[in-house]
């Protein structure tokens, strides 16, 4: 591309200035019999001086017979040292004498030469020169002169070689990116003799290095563990592919276990020993991912691909492990496989949400709606949130789609406010990755500021494992969020920590009892006895109670007659969209008034 627009603009520049040479140097002879010799060197000595091309006027033995400044600029040599010489002077030696063959032969033939020429400057420094040379013939149609502009496009060439290394390299390490990986790759499709491991190595917690001891020492590690994989992986390329994430492609000479195995192992021993970084000894783990290219049909991204379900099923089981590929991690439903539309999802308005009611027990009317995010993929159907949303937690993905969920309910309850059917509360539910974000309580009270929604209308439900951190920035949080007046309700209670004792000292003002323990009522005697026993303390706690998934009159009569202040499940109503939901609260009102 690069090389395409110097051709060009050498083009646009050089061949006019040839043409006009050729020109000049013919109507010179002609006028020069006709004694206006005088006015046409004028006129030529001005173009020669003020171009910023070089040129060499030869004659039709090769020997110089003119040179403008620029010439003399860029080859170093005075108009004196080069006349009478021929331009071989200049002779790089970097092309061989095939190449001067074609270049005489183009001339004769055709009358032009045009190309890139390694010539050698006075000082011995070798450039690059962009050359157009035209034969001039007479009017008997025999060669006179060659007139050869020329521009030096040394610098140009560096800067697109700069431009290609930045574009090409990471930053940080100087390896290799991604892209220029995969292009040294397809260059060396895999065959009988030698196939292809490819392997990620990510270092487990990297976040965590970053965070507890800076960015400082996580680029040096970053740059310690480039340095190490080049040092013990000579035979392999290397290449940064993600923040914390190589990519290392190593020949095999066969598709055996034992082979892969003895290479990831000795990568392994390599990095596993301590790095010293700013003074400190420090050690990691590391997760792998690795297939094999043995099969030159199948692309190199498709095997990269590869690698990232292997190394995302090697995460799964927790840190420091190797998986290879195999095809059941090609399953439609593999989450990996969706990331990708995850990210796009918002863009596409694949993403939508549903309400369900909480219902107040004793009364039967909504007493706030929760929001529940939905997911249509153009090809798989409706993913379910719990499905991709702890991806999105895991891959970075969920404060910003936690806070499209927050804005585009708060909305949606603003406008049910203006049409006065809003019910009492809203209730969004907020991932521990959202809620440990330091904005998150002024996002918060940003959002309802700006959709002017009261405080006090907002339910935050937050997972047990949110209030089990006691750490004070949580506490700090939860303490903001309450003066504020925002509920919050403790969601899917029963299911991690099952113990109340650490919620006297929370502003929690509401439970919310797992499905888990409502399927059985009201048989279930031990289901019976977690029931009451939390409405016991709850009520001691001053804390209302919401159970969830309640699926018929029997649980719903029991709850309510156990005292249950909030029932929600789908014998009120399953999550529906905005549209029914407002079908849903106009009847609600109108049954009211
Ligand atoms: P959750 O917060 O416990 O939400 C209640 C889930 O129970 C919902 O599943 C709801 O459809 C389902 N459900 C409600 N009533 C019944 C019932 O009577 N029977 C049965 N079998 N199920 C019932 P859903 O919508 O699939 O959501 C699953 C989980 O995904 C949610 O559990 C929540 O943890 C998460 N989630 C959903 N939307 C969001 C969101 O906007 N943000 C965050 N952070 N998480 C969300
Ligand atoms: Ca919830
Ligand atoms: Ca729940």
């Amino acid at each position: 591309m690069g090389n395409n627009i110097q051709l060009l603009s050498a083009l646009l520049i050089s061949l006019p200035l040839v043409l006009a040479f050729g020109f000049l140097l013919g109507h010179w002879f002609r006028v020069y019999r006709e004694r206006d010799k005088k006015t046409t060197l004028t006129l030529l000595s001005a173009v020669f001086d003020h171009t910023h091309d070089g040129v060499t006027i030869t004659d039709k033995t090769g020997n110089i017979i003119a040179v403008n400044r620029t010439f003399t600029q860029v080859t170093g040599y005075s108009e004196a040292e080069v006349i009478g010489e021929n331009p071989r002077l200049l002779s790089s030696g970097c092309h061989d004498a095939e190449f001067y063959k074609n270049y005489w032969q183009a001339l004769i033939d055709t009358g032009i030469w045009q190309g890139e020429i390694w010539n050698r400057r006075k000082d011995g420094e070798v450039y690059l020169e962009w050359l157009t040379c035209k034969a001039v013939k007479n009017n008997n149609n025999e060669i006179t002169h060659f007139v050869a502009v020329f521009s030096d496009i040394t610098e140009h060439r560096r800067q697109e070689a700069r431009l290609e290394h930045a574009t090409e390299h990471d930053r940080l390490t100087g390896l290799p990116n991604t892209a220029s990986i995969l292009r040294e790759l397809t260059k060396s499709l895999p065959n009988l003799q030698r196939q292809w491991c490819v392997l990620l190595l990510d270092i487990d917690n990297f976040r965590l290095v970053n965070s507890s001891y800076g960015f400082a020492v996580g680029d040096q590690l970053l740059n310690n563990i480039a340095k190490r994989l080049q040092g013990c992986c000579t035979k392999g390329l290397i290449a940064r592919h993600s923040a914390d994430v190589f990519i290392i492609a190593a020949p095999l000479a066969s598709n055996s276990d034992d082979e892969r195995l003895a290479l990831i192992n000795s990568l392994r021993s390599c990095i596993v020993k301590p790095f010293s970084i700013l003074g400190r000894l420090m050690e990691f783990s590391f997760s792998v991912g690795a297939t094999t290219w043995d099969n030159a049909n199948l692309a190199i991204n498709t095997v990269l691909q590869e690698a990232e379900l292997a190394l995302h099923a090697s995460k799964s089981r927790g840190a420091g492990q190797t998986r290879f590929y195999s095809e059941d991690l090609r399953a439609d439903k593999n989450p990996l496989a969706y990331l990708q539309g995850l990210r796009e999802a918002l863009g596409n308005n694949e993403l939508a949400l549903f309400y369900q009611p909480l219902v107040t027990a004793a009364t039967g009317k909504i007493h706030a709606l929760e929001v529940l995010l939905r997911w249509t993929h153009p090809v798989m159907g409706n993913i379910p949130p719990d499905h991709f949303i702890p991806l999105a937690e895991r891959h970075g993905l969920m404060e910003s789609l936690g806070h499209w969920i927050l804005q585009q309910a708060l909305q949606q309850y603003a406008s049910w406010q203006k049409s006065g059917i809003a019910p009492p509360h809203i209730a969004v539910n907020v991932s521990p990755v959202e809620f440990q974000s330091e904005n998150f309580v002024a996002n918060v009270m940003a959002a309802l500021k700006k959709h002017q929604v009261k405080p006090s209308s907002l339910e935050l439900e937050l997972t047990e494992g949110v209030f089990v951190q006691q750490d004070p920035s949580t506490l700090e949080k939860l303490e903001a969020l309450s003066k504020h007046g925002i509920n919050l309700a403790i969601d899917d209670f029963g299911t991690g920590y099952s113990s109340l004792a650490y919620l006297k000292h929370l502003p929690v003002n509401q439970l919310k009892l797992d499905r888990a323990f409502i399927q059985g009522l009201p048989e279930n005697e031990a289901d019976r006895a977690i029931v009451e026993s939390t409405l016991a303390l709850c009520r001691g706690l001053k804390m209302s109670v919401v159970a969830e998934g309640v699926e018929n009159k029997e649980q719903a009569d029991y709850l309510n007659r156990k005292g249950c202040d909030y029932i929600q499940g789908f014998f009120y109503g399953r999550p529906v969209d905005k549209d029914q939901t407002s079908q849903l609260l106009i009847k609600q009102k109108n049954a009211i008034t």
